[in-house]
């Protein structure tokens, strides 16, 4: 029974099961009981209600710490709202192809990490002059707008924008809370290991292209971090001779080694799944660091997340990525 309780609690299945059904569970089939007593059955009511009832009781004081930490009441979001904002003239066959290429991206990415708790602003820009479909994204944050800018030139078929890799990352970027400058290796590195996952959703890549495709390009930035240095300092040294994909690609390894470890603890969950919950229980806008890793250690009961960002913000660069060959 014991067994059962944790089961269910680790399967988030405990909210849903009240102390009064989990006590008639015990009273109906009376197992612990004639365990307790050598078989003598049948029993008594009140000896079995009584015994059911103490034994709760007992589970449940033993458990107050875990519980409490647990109850994350997830917050029903009234219905997002989601907005189009065109910065320059398009024509109407244009917004449309603009509208549903981000719709559905948005749509998708929500599907597998959660939907955000806010509503999204979608901003576009006209760039004509550059032969390719999505020339430039970035996200737009304040305490109370989610925004993000896309430039592109909307002469390009549907197809190409559906195929391009910055809307999965913009968007991907929504679903961590706005982190100082100084951590840019990790949201960007969250960004890029998730826009992959998103990818796979949309159906632009496999599950073997992606890991393949990351290890490759991680293995290809590997020759910046040679060095004893710690990672924040390296990265920003990087990021001030504009050498960001070194950057982002250190910072998806730190997410391709979680995903890894969640594997390894066998915590039931990968880790699109610890986001698509963090949207639901935890993610409020002025997140620190800190309270983003803890909040992903709890949803995967693991110490996986503070564990690896002290290892990466604290041993030598070098040997954060030797692995990568
Ligand atoms: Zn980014």
């Amino acid at each position: 029974m014991y067994a059962m309780w944790k089961q269910l609690k680790k399967k988030k299945q405990l909210n849903e099961i009240s102390i009064r059904t989990f006590l008639h569970l015990l009273w109906k089939n009376g197992k612990l009981f004639s365990v307790v007593l050598k078989h003598t059955t049948p029993m008594f009511f009140p000896i079995r209600f009584y015994s059911s009832l103490c034994l709760v009781l007992i589970l449940n004081s033993c458990n107050t710490n875990e519980i409490q930490s647990e109850e994350i009441i997830p917050e029903i979001k009234e219905e997002q709202k989601t907005s189009f904002i065109f910065e320059d003239d398009f024509s109407e066959e244009e917004k449309n192809k603009l509208e549903n290429w981000i719709s559905s991206t948005s749509e998708k990415a929500q599907e597998l990490l959660g939907q955000f708790p806010f509503d999204l602003y979608y901003h576009f820009h006209r760039e004509d002059s550059i032969n390719q479909a999505v020339i430039f994204g970035h996200t737009a944050r304040t305490d109370s707008i989610n925004a993000a800018h896309f430039y592109v030139n909307p002469v390009f078929e549907a197809e190409e924008f559906s195929k391009d890799w910055m809307a999965p990352h913009e968007i991907s970027h929504l679903a961590l809370p706005k982190l100082p400058k100084s951590y840019m290796w990790f949201y960007e590195g969250f960004a890029t290991y998730l826009s992959r996952e998103v990818m796979i959703e949309t159906g632009i890549y496999k599950r073997e292209e992606v890991d393949s495709l990351n290890y490759a390009r991680v293995a290809a930035v590997k020759d910046k971090f040679i060095s004893n240095s710690f990672l924040p300092v390296v990265a920003d040294s990087l990021i001030s001779e504009h050498q960001y994909p070194a950057v982002y690609w250190i910072g998806a390894s730190y997410f391709m080694e979680a995903e890894k470890q969640l594997q390894i603890k066998q915590t039931e969950l990968n880790f699109c799944e610890v986001v698509n919950r963090f949207q639901l229980c935890c993610h409020t806008e002025k997140m620190k660091i800190e309270d983003v890793l803890n909040a992903w250690n709890e949803i995967s009961y693991s110490t996986i997340f503070t564990d690896l960002f002290e290892t990466y913000t604290n041993t030598p660069c070098y040997s954060l990525i030797e692995n990568y060959k």
